[in-house]
């Protein structure tokens, strides 16, 4: 039978590569934007023109009911789930003294609470069918610390957090919980870098280059597929080495 995955926050980015790479390996995709339903729409016309099923559901990751509908709808839609990719994100960079309380709670509200929102929708489902594989997007910066993304670096060390403890709780009911967690890709989130900071992130990268949203979405591939079976609450970083 036809596997199918639903992905937060693939209108753009990681998230629409992530989507392109499951269709094009014959998951049935339900591709979830908030904002972008124009980009969203385009990347299921590009796929369905290529043979492939998939399904633009809109919701904010950020607000538990609207989260609980969209898994809904992808269950009425396929009549089954197997995999949940939380990749909604946002990041913000300032001092951390000139946050704002709002500010902080968004980033909270959508990296944070997002994933706790999306993966307890998907659960009953999960523990019925005794399968189902969660995985979660961190960041380096969760994992080292970014100077200047203290709310961002917290939420995604949260993010690491969560996987782990969530592994250890679901493992027994056959459901694995994954992280990925990339270093520097080139998306619209880095749009603020310069071409000089680019060049210094890459002169700081072993690998010599910066990541692509293909790096990162051929890591979540590999921990969906079969191959990733006996993974769970572990981080792979598609990071070219910037952090080892
Ligand atoms: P982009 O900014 O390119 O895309 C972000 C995506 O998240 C968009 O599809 C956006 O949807 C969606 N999104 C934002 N807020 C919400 C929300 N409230 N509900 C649902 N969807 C939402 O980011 P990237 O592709 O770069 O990042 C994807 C993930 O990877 C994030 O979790 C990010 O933290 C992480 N990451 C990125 C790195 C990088 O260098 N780019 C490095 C490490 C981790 P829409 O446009 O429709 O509103």
């Amino acid at each position: 039978m036809q596997k199918t995955v639903l992905i937060t926050g693939a209108s753009r980015g990681i998230g629409a590569e992530t989507a392109r790479q499951f269709a094009r390996a014959g998951y049935q995709t339900a591709i979830n934007y908030f904002k972008s339903e124009e980009a969203a729409l385009a990347l299921c016309a590009e796929l369905r023109a290529e043979g492939f099923t998939v399904f633009p559901i809109q919701a904010d990751v950020s607000d538990p009911e609207q989260a609980v509908r969209m898994v809904d709808t992808v269950l009425e839609k396929f009549c089954q789930l197997d995999i949940l990719v939380c990749n909604a994100g946002i990041a913000q960079t300032k001092l951390l003294s000139d946050f704002t309380i709002e500010e902080w709670r968004r980033i909270f509200a959508v990296n944070v609470d997002g994933v706790f929102h999306c993966c307890r929708a998907v659960l009953p489902h999960f523990v019925h069918r005794k399968a189902g594989k969660i995985l979660t997007v961190s960041s380096m910066w969760g994992q080292t610390g970014g100077s200047c993304e203290v709310p961002y670096s917290a939420s995604k060390a949260a993010v690491i957090g969560f996987t782990k403890a969530l592994a250890k709780e679901v493992g027994p009911s056959g459901i694995t919980v994954n992280c990925v967690s990339p270093g520097v890709i080139q998306t619209e989130m880095n749009g603020n870098l310069t071409p000089r900071d680019l060049d210094a992130l890459r002169e700081e990268t072993p690998l010599e280059r910066i990541g692509t949203p293909a790096d990162v979405a051929a890591a979540l591939l590999f921990l969906a597929s079969p191959a990733g079976d006996f993974f769970t609450g572990q981080v792979l970083a598609p990071n070219g080495g910037i952090l080892i």
